[in-house]
């Protein structure tokens, strides 16, 4: 059973290829520009990686591309585009309406509009995708995997605002918690890395990307994440600016004369560590300043690690202990510098790194503490793509099983 998986973002698909027969990734890559005129399809296959410029206007072309790669070009993995059995979609947002994997019908497609609501950006470039298939596959059942979905069981009193309940009732204004897919993908293995049941494990999963998130997992079920009613709140960013002091918005709305749309591109696209260092929200691009001596970046760096301590230290109180914290995505995998910043001075916690194991896991995946850290942790590369596609098959599978 070969299923594809797609991304769906505003002007960009990424995809993976997977043979669930075996669980193999067979080819991925994305498309980005998307719409304008200097759109190109970057495809990996195994050792082979091609840039092709493509002419991809919407997102149906686009993934029109992705299809004529995977079937057509010289390296095709498979003849025809129907060995496609199932897509599986990665969606961000399903509010409370979406709490597990659902096959697209006419009814979800309807609940859908329920996310337009709260997340109209994410929403709009999913449903983009989810069309292009019905056009372009339309023998091939969809499935949707929401990201929101990992966080169903944070309780009442830590997902709610403390603002008047109405808006709860009238918008569904409470916390929803973000990187779920990715949270479920490595509390998984590490249960199975260190070979004790999920349900037995307290973790924190530290997901830190050009979006960063932390989530506390109580024997598999999460409790807290630091990400709220959008990605917006929680740990400092790329260009997020994470949890600041609300009144702020409305303070600078009134100094500069800016409307909601300006103080929207202020909090979510020039904040986070580009808008403290003003040079970039790369973080490989501001440890290399702060190492040539630039201030800010070095504050930023300071900056992003504190508030990611505090979360974890505030987790460790969640959960009243921990067993596990584990360090994913970009940022995550590959800076054993951010690392031991965050880990620094929590040694009363039984925290303890050991500096050669961490220094010397650049995207590995295994344990990077000192034999005599009484929390363990540990690196684990993320792999959202697989999840998704494994919930696909599993959601098929059982819709034949029961017709
Ligand atoms: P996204 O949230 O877009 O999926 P990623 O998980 O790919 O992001 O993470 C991107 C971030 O990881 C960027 O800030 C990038 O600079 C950072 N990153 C990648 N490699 C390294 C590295 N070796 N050291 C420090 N940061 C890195």
């Amino acid at each position: 059973m070969k299923i594809l998986v797609i991304n769906s973002g505003s002007s960009s698909v990424k995809y993976e290829l997977f043979d669930m027969d075996t669980g193999t990734g067979l080819a991925e890559g994305q498309i980005e520009a998307i719409g304008t005129d200097t759109t190109f399809l970057a495809h990996i296959q195994g050792k082979k990686k091609i840039k092709i410029p493509i002419v991809a206007k919407d997102h149906t072309t686009a993934i029109n591309e992705v299809l004529a790669v995977l079937t057509t070009s010289e390296s095709s993995i498979i003849n025809n585009k129907d060995e496609i059995s199932a897509v599986g979609h990665r969606i961000v947002h399903g509010g409370e309406f979406f709490t597990e994997p659902v096959i697209v019908n006419d009814e979800v497609k309807r609940n859908l509009e329920n996310c337009y609501d709260i997340a109209p950006l994410h929403t709009t470039h999913h449903v983009k995708g989810i069309l292009a298939i019905e056009k372009l596959l339309p023998k091939a059942p969809q499935v949707l995997v929401f990201d929101t979905a990992f966080h169903k069981t944070i309780p009442e009193y830590a997902f709610l605002y403390a603002l008047p309940y109405k808006y709860y009732q009238r918008f569904g204004i409470r916390k929803y918690g973000f990187h779920g897919i990715s949270n479920q993908y490595i509390s998984e293995r590490l249960s199975q890395i260190v070979n004790i049941p999920l349900e037995k494990l307290k973790i924190i999963n530290c997901h830190l990307g050009n979006g960063s998130s932390i989530t506390a997992v109580n024997y598999g079920k999460a409790v807290d994440t630091s990400m709220g009613f959008t990605p917006l709140e929680g740990l400092i960013m790329g260009t997020r600016c994470g949890d600041i002091d609300p009144s702020i918005p409305m303070h600078l709305m009134a100094r500069e004369s800016l409307k909601p749309s300006d103080i929207q591109a202020i909090l979510n696209n020039q904040s986070g560590v580009l808008g403290i260092t003003g040079i970039s929200s790369d973080m490989r691009s501001i440890i290399k300043k702060s190492e040539e001596g630039d201030g800010r970046a070095k504050l930023a760096i300071n900056m992003f690690c504190y508030r990611a301590k505090k979360y974890i230290s505030s987790y460790i109180g969640v959960l009243n202990g921990c067993d596990y914290i584990i360090f994913s995505a970009g940022i995550g995998e590959r800076s054993p510098l951010i690392r031991k910043k965050i880990l620094s001075e929590l040694d009363s916690f039984g925290i303890i790194l050991d500096d050669d194991k961490n220094s010397g896991c650049i995207s590995c995946e295994g344990e990077i503490s000192s034999e005599k850290s009484k929390i363990k942790i540990f690196v684990i590369p993320t792999n959202e793509a697989i999840v998704i596609a494994k919930q696909t098959k599993k959601l098929i599978d059982s819709s034949i099983k029961n017709m």
